[in-house]
């Protein structure tokens, strides 16, 4: 058949586990945790099973679940979605993304996208047959920033949507208020009055230094016009669950709706009863920006031995690093390299750019036990 995504093989994350585990190698590359998750989120879990609560749930997902998702969010950030109306549960936040692009993107929209990247975005507006014009974000010493003059430059009167992501994968950077600001600043502007936000707060629970994540939910002039996803996946260590949630406006998620109801019709029901359970306690996610603190910490002591050259991490649980000091490889070579050669997997920077754009970087996953860490370690302070 004629591809309708031409360009699209498997994920630069599949082939590198792929990879990993053709040549056993400590598998640095796909952002998972080696480790398993709290037991007493399997006990909720399995508990809703035996209780029954194993059919078709609502649409937009169990109504105490969402309830529970709508208190967070109004502690957290101040803002009050309607469970009812401003809320959707979904399988992952990848369904999430794909949906929110699906329903607002038309035929020759433009969607602007920051590169790097997450690898899901393109692919969700090539099939809505929308035209992504990607900005690069600026690097220096401090890491990695978004120039929104840069960006407010690329709007025009077909721009549909924006696409943030903060904490950022890959670079681990994390936008501030005055970022958020910046482009309200831009959005505010009557000509702009047409142009959507997506924003993608997957690692919400992931910010170092005693920053806070600045959540566009928290921005109520953004917050108006925007798609803002999470997903419990990375928050209780359970990718494997593919569960997520959007918020939106009711305006904007009644469109949402649509496309959800058709893409799956609804999520598993388990675990959605379990997790409304298990988010009663606030502490697992409170306390997860310091559980990787103390990963990223630990991670960046060992290569501070090595000659690799650390970046900025401020959020996520990515570390990237400039490997010019060891090798003129491109950055793909360099983690087929880097995994059969040295025996850990990497994933190369410049699969998150449309070009494939070089800067010489790879990104490490430090969400791993510390022996696993360990052992990478011994082998990267040896090249
Ligand atoms: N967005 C970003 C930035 C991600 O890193 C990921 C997961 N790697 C996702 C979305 C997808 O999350 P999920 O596994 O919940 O679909
Ligand atoms: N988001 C994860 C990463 O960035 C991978 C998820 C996936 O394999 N699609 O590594």
């Amino acid at each position: 058949i004629q591809s309708r995504l031409p360009n699209v093989g498997s994920t630069i994350f599949s082939v590198m586990s792929a990879l990993a585990v053709q040549h056993k190698a400590v598998n640095l590359g796909q952002g998972f945790p080696d480790f398993g998750c709290d037991p007493h989120l399997l006990e909720l879990v399995t508990e809703a099973m035996q209780q029954g609560h194993n059919q078709y749930p609502p649409m937009a997902g169990v109504p105490v679940l969402r309830q529970t998702i709508a208190q967070k969010v109004a502690r957290l950030y101040g803002h009050q979605y309607d469970p009812e109306t401003e809320i959707t549960v979904t399988a992952g936040a990848t369904q999430g993304i794909m949906c929110a692009i699906q329903c607002s993107v038309h035929p020759g929209d433009e969607v602007i996208v920051i590169e790097p990247a997450y690898d899901c975005y393109l692919p969700a507006i090539q099939l809505a047959g929308g035209i992504p014009i990607t900005v690069s974000m600026e690097i220096n010493e401090q890491g990695f920033s978004v120039n929104w003059a840069k960006l407010a430059a690329k709007i025009t009167p077909k721009t549909r949507l924006i696409i943030i992501n903060s904490p950022n994968n890959p670079t681990g950077s994390v936008l501030q208020r005055s970022d958020l600001n910046a482009l309200a600043d831009i959005l505010r502007e009557p000509h702009n009055a047409h142009v959507l936000l997506l924003s993608d707060e997957v690692y919400e629970h992931m910010v170092y230094d005693g920053a806070q994540h600045v959540s566009v939910s928290a921005h109520p002039e953004l917050a108006k016009r925007a798609f803002v996803i999470s997903s419990f996946g990375k928050t209780f260590h359970v990718t494997g669950w593919k569960v997520g949630y959007v918020t939106a406006p009711a305006a904007l998620m009644t469109e949402f709706k649509k496309v959800h109801q058709f893409t799956v019709f609804t999520v598993n029901t388990p675990m959605q009863y379990g997790l409304a359970a298990y988010l009663q306690n606030t502490a697992p996610y409170e306390n997860l920006s310091d559980f990787y603190q103390a990963k990223r910490d630990y991670f960046r002591a060992g290569l501070s031995q090595s000659r690799f050259k650390l970046l900025p991490a401020q959020g996520t649980y990515f570390q990237c690093v400039d490997y010019s000091a060891i090798s003129d490889l491109p950055e793909l070579a360099f983690a087929e390299w880097l995994t059969k050669e040295i025996g850990v997997a990497a994933i190369p920077v410049s699969a998150f750019y449309r070009s494939g754009m070089e800067s010489g970087l790879v990104r490490f996953c430090f969400a791993k036990q510390e022996q696993t860490l360990a052992l990478a370690l011994e082998k990267l302070v040896r090249i």
